[in-house]
């Protein structure tokens, strides 16, 4: 599996999939990418330097995902992390977070600025359609409130390719996610282990009446496949 990549186009950063103890929510419907985890900590470190220690700082802005949450990553994963933050002088570095962690999020952002780095946190919220999340999706956000969901966070990932979207629906989403988040990511679902499947009739209408709208947006990343970035399998 390929761990580590270099985006060029939009926001320019390096890129790292790291491992981690494995997501504690692991409840979404459509996810089966916690597999990538591991309970062995040193295991998951001696993997993780391994992959952090090709980061040039090329950029000076580096995205770490790890298949959960950064509160998932060992203790010597995050002081490597700081190491190189430090070292390499990364302005801005990204990381994903489940809504569940959100009170962890203040003091990881102190840490890091005391090496003069800025952190950026993901949220996947998937969608900001309440009962479409929480019963079909199984996200465990509780909040309704997009602005609310947005307080600790910089960044949203929406799932698009699901039965009962529409082109209504995702221009929504994408709108919401451009008010009260910094960048959205936009995810186009593809087939996984997992009992829910891609619709292609919702796809179709993503990329030919959605995509065009924001291809050009700097704000909005959009991965039509999940190695997009150039990591994972
Ligand atoms: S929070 Fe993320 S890693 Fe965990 S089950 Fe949901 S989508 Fe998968």
């Amino acid at each position: 599996m390929n761990r580590y990549s270099i985006i060029h186009e939009k926001n320019p950063r390096e890129i790292v999939l790291l491992r981690g103890r494995g997501c504690r929510w692991r409840r979404c419907s459509f996810c089966d990418y916690h597999l990538d985890s591991s309970t062995d900590e040193k295991a998951n470190f001696e993997l993780n330097k391994e992959v952090l220690s090709q980061v040039t700082g090329i950029y000076q802005h580096l995205e770490v995902i790890n298949s959960g949450s950064f509160p998932e990553l060992d203790e010597q994963t995050m002081c490597e992390l700081l190491a190189i933050c430090r070292d390499q002088k990364i302005h801005t570095l990204h990381f994903e977070c489940h809504y569940l962690y959100r009170k962890s999020i203040p003091a990881l952002r102190d840490a890091f600025a005391k090496v003069g780095t800025d952190l950026k946190i993901k949220i996947g919220v998937e969608s900001f359609h309440y009962e479409f999340r929480e019963h079909f999706l199984k996200k465990g956000i509780s909040e309704k409130n997009p602005e609310t969901i947005a307080e600790n966070f910089n960044e949203c990932c929406l799932l698009f390719g699901l039965t009962g979207q529409t082109i209504d629906s995702m221009i929504t989403d994408i709108e919401t996610g451009l008010t009260y988040f910094e960048r959205v990511c936009v995810n186009i679902f593809v087939e996984n282990s997992s009992c829910i499947k891609p619709d292609k009739s919702v796809t179709r209408a993503f990329t030919e009446h959605v995509l065009p709208l924001y291809i050009s947006n700097e704000r909005v990343d959009i991965l039509l496949n999940n190695t997009d970035f150039g990591v994972g399998e």
